[in-house]
């Protein structure tokens, strides 16, 4: 292929649609035609994607079941020089899907790897929910079973950032509630619903008017999702509060060391401090 360096052959990691079968680059398509072998989460997915292109190169199961037993065999073909596209059912492959070791083992060897960057249902989510983007952490899927989901919860309590899970059908509800009882039914969040699909929905509100809205609508609880919580934001001090404390101590110090220390007790931002007493002194 055009893009092959020195000796051996490389490794792309190529993104493909979340659902719209149109979202898929120009790139992508060039390389998966081009490749000596896909890899492929599911060959049967994949082939439906394929098809549809036109694009006859043979695939290869590499998937979560047997990312062990594939990865040496994958980079060998590498070392001999043929070309690999290791795509996944949907979006980005190793974004909670196998190609983390297939990755790691073919750098290891000296193989060049390489990106054809496209849909990932966790971006394309942020983009459309509503909710602070400038950081966020990505969750992937919660545990299964309920005790551990919800230690993961709770250790997810306090997290400042936007918080964006992954979650099948079968949980939805279940994690819905959890998420209400634990981060506090008020916490604003959204639902990303069957993204570039038919009936893609985005909703946003409190998690306990999401968990309600899903309740009283059973046809929303269908299809694939992604969750994303508000991170937390610290509690604003009440305003008498913060009057008390700056007065107590600007009694008995300089201003400058009563606002220092106000900010520090009230948690507030020392720039409103110090206005309100300057506002204080104007009295
Ligand atoms: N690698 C994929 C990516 O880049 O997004 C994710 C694969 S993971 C096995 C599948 C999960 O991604 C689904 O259970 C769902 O949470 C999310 N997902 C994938 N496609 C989606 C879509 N069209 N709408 C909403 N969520 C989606």
């Amino acid at each position: 292929m055009a893009e092959q360096p020195g000796k051996g052959g490389i490794l792309y990691i190529v993104a493909t649609p979340i659902g719209n079968m149109e979202d898929i680059s120009a790139r992508a398509l060039r390389v998966l035609a081009g490749v000596d072998v896909i890899a492929a989460e599911d060959t049967r997915v994949s082939r439906k994607l394929a098809d549809r292109y036109h694009i006859q190169t043979p695939m290869i199961a590499y998937h979560d079941h047997n990312e062990q037993r594939k990865a040496p065999q994958l980079v060998d073909k590498l070392v001999h020089d043929e070309d690999i596209a290791l795509i996944s059912d949907a979006g980005t492959p190793l974004i909670s899907d196998a190609g983390y070791r297939l990755v790691r083992l073919a750098q290891q060897r000296g193989i060049r790897v390489t990106a054809v960057p496209g849909p990932c249902a966790a971006i394309t989510a942020l983009s459309m929910a509503g909710l602070p983007t400038d950081r966020f952490v990505f969750e992937g899927f919660l545990p299964a079973k309920a005790a551990s989901r919800r230690r993961r919860l709770a250790d997810l309590k306090d997290e400042s950032r936007t918080l964006v899970f992954y979650e099948s059908v079968h949980r939805i509800l279940a994690t819905l509630r959890d998420m209400a009882a634990i981060f506090d039914g008020q916490r604003e969040a959204a639902i990303a619903r069957e993204i570039t699909k038919q009936f893609e929905t985005v909703k946003r509100d409190s998690l306990a008017g999401l968990l309600a809205w899903l309740q009283d609508h059973p046809r929303q609880q269908r299809g694939e999702f992604v969750i994303l919580v508000h991170g937390r934001t610290q509690a604003a001090p009440a305003a008498e509060e913060l009057e008390r404390v700056l007065s107590l101590l600007q009694a008995a110090l300089p201003l400058k060391q009563a606002v220092e220390l106000t900010a520090q007790i009230t948690g507030a931002a020392r720039n409103e401090v110090y206005r309100l007493a300057l506002e204080d002194s104007g009295d």
